[in-house]
């Protein structure tokens, strides 16, 4: 049954009217609830820009200032101007974003931009989206300081060197671009310095790769202070570094910069409490546009190393002439290669005389080219094969042709000792020992009839790597001489470091044998130095009788030269070897008896 209507009561549209009003705070409370719960600082606008509501976070205002708290009714651009302050680009932008987006413009807005909380900078993320239902909009403010720090601190890291925190190779590329541009319209030059430390890798190996870092920090510390503003030091790589200075007004004005560099680095460094002195490789380039930067750095790091093969610290311009001496060799390191695979080197021996028995006891392979045009000596080519690292390949081919050579000999009755010269970069090689091993192997040679020339240089550019070579060449049963003894770097200690068979005097001190006083001096002290370390002694350069008996006199024990014979291919030794007997007078007990044939 139907109740009958109450008309006691309130009217119906009275009800009505407190239902709606009912629902809409309803509703204003959803609304409400849903915006506190929105972490970002956030509010709601109408269709005129005035704030109609704002979420705890906005009250809160944390995101501004964490002392004042922003209004909450009134204009949002005024409110925004007063407490972020930012600049006036960034408030016509949220202006005209905010008019299109109350218009029915996009779906969505955003725009980031900075302010300042205190001493530290902010990054605002400003999210608009429009609220079609009360033609407003929601204005979401989102913290993206640590996202914007992080992409920073990603971009200078890709620019930076971690360790000394110097432009590296990407940034010094991007200056160079700049400088050479800025030049373009200044009609000076850019200089570039490729700085390279000397023998770097020995701090590392003496001292740790801790005090290895410690040096390059203090080293780019000497030198930082050198550099004037708009200059560039940039670390290259490992211990090599590049500065670069816009605007010199030529080569002079760069070298003369280059040098300060280059004298920082006078007063030795403090490392574990050790003074550690070090020097550097300089190499100089200026130029202008058309050159490039890869051009510019090709140039200097060229002039760096020819500084480093001119014997290290030292400063190189480059010059044409440098680079006329680039492409020569770049055209005989092409011509090497292709020589090596078409089988054009060949090998010329010459004897090694025992001086007391009057007879020849060895010989010394000594490679030749026979080039298209004529034969070349090996002065002409090997420093290309060096530096190139073709020796590598090419020493192998050496040892192999040779004690292939000197086996045969034996089984013709000849008892011959092969020497065969080993360069800095076979010696450090770690594939050396393998290669002589593999060499006897292939040849039946017994390791006593193999002998390896090292010159003092080799022994101590990498004194560390040598040894270890030396050591395990010496225990596959080979002798090891040091050739041109006398001319490189006069350290004896690694006389007794070595097992070393025979100090080869350089023919440089035979040569003024009995001319000059010094020159019998340094020859008799090399000779009874050999007789010190247990070695023996073998004289280069032998030329003229009055040298052979004066080093018959001092007792050198060998001797190799024009005197006994010059180097010859291998089918012409038999004829120079008696040649060689009649020149010392007796008949050699080592020529063949059949015929010792290649
Ligand atoms: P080296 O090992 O000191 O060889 C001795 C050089 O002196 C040879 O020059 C030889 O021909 C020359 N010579 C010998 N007796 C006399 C003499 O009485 N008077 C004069 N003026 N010179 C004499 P060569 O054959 O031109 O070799 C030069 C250098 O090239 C060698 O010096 C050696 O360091 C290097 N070399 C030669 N062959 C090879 C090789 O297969 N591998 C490597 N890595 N280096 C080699
Ligand atoms: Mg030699
Ligand atoms: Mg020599």
């Amino acid at each position: 049954m139907l109740r009958s209507r109450d008309r006691s009561g309130p009217s119906s549209s009275s009800r009505k009217r407190r239902g709606v009003q009912r629902q809409i705070r309803h509703n204003q409370s959803l609304v409400q609830n849903l915006l506190d719960v929105m972490e970002p600082s956030t509010c709601v606008v109408d269709n005129r820009g005035q704030i109609i509501a704002t979420n705890h976070a906005w009250r809160l205002a944390a995101y501004v200032d964490e002392s004042g708290h922003l209004p909450v009714a009134g204009s949002y651009l005024d409110i925004w101007q007063e407490s972020v302050g930012a600049d006036q680009n960034v408030r016509a932008q949220i202006s005209a974003g905010l008019e299109r987006l109350l218009a029915g413009g996009p779906d969505r807005l955003t725009i980031d931009y900075p302010c300042r909380s205190g001493d530290t900078e902010r990054w605002i993320s400003l999210q608009m989206a429009p609220l079609r239902e009360i033609s407003g909009a929601v204005l979401s403010h989102v913290d993206i300081s640590a996202a914007k720090l992080a992409a920073r601190t990603m971009s200078y890291q890709s620019l930076h060197d971690p360790l000394t925190d110097l432009p590296n190779r990407n940034l010094l590329k991007d200056r160079l671009r700049q400088a050479l541009a800025w030049t373009e319209r200044t009609g000076q030059s850019v200089a570039v310095a490729f700085l390279s430390l000397d023998h770097f890798a020995r701090v590392n190996e003496r001292l740790g790769h801790a005090a290895g870092d410690e040096l390059l920090k203090a080293v780019t510390q000497r030198w930082s202070v050198l550099m004037r503003s708009g200059d560039t030091l940039a670390r290259f790589a490992g211990d090599e570094f590049v500065a670069v200075w816009p605007g010199v007004g030529s080569v002079a004005e760069a070298e003369g910069l280059a040098q300060g560099l280059f004298a920082a680095l006078s007063a030795p460094f403090t490392l574990n409490d050790v003074p550690v002195s070090v020097s550097v490789s300089v190499g100089v380039a200026a130029g202008t546009p058309p050159q490039t930067p890869e051009g510019l750095l090709l140039a200097a790091d060229a002039a760096m190393s020819d500084a480093k093969n001119h014997g290290r610290a030292r400063i190189t311009v480059h010059s044409d002439e440098l680079q006329e001496g680039i492409h020569l060799r770049l055209r005989t390191e092409t011509e090497l290669r292709a020589a090596l695979l078409q089988g054009e080197f060949v090998l010329h021996y010459q004897p090694v005389v025992d001086l007391a028995r009057g007879v020849a006891t060895g010989v010394e392979a000594l490679i030749r080219w026979q080039h298209p045009d004529g034969l070349r000596m090996p002065d002409s080519f090997i420093p290309a094969a060096e530096s190139s690292g073709l020796i590598v390949p090419m020493g192998a081919w050496v040892l192999g042709e040779a004690c292939r050579q000197g086996a045969l000999w034996r089984s013709h009755g000849l008892d011959l000792q092969v020497a065969v010269n080993l360069s800095a970069r076979q010696v450090t090689h770690p594939d050396v020992v393998a290669t002589i091993r593999s060499a006897l192997r292939r040849s039946g040679l017994p390791p006593q009839g193999l002998l390896v020339e090292v010159t003092e240089s080799t022994v101590m550019e990498d004194a560390d790597a040598a040894a270890v070579a030396l050591r395990d060449i010496a225990a596959l049963g080979v002798a090891i001489a040091i050739d041109d003894f006398g001319t490189g770097y006069s350290s004896l200690v690694y006389l007794k470091r070595y097992a070393l068979q025979a100090l080869k005097v350089d023919r440089s001190f035979v040569a003024g044998m009995g001319v000059n006083a010094d020159d019998d001096a340094i020859v008799a002290s090399i000779v009874s130095l050999a007789r010190a370390v247990g070695a023996v002694c073998i004289a280069e350069g032998v030329e003229t009788p009055a040298q052979h008996s004066a080093l018959l006199s001092l007792g050198c024990d060998y001797a190799q030269g024009y005197l006994f014979g010059r180097p010859v291919p291998a089918l012409a030794l038999g004829q120079l070897l008696e040649e060689c007997a009649r020149t010392l007078g007796t008949a050699s007990e080592a020529t063949p008896t059949g015929d010792a044939r290649a």
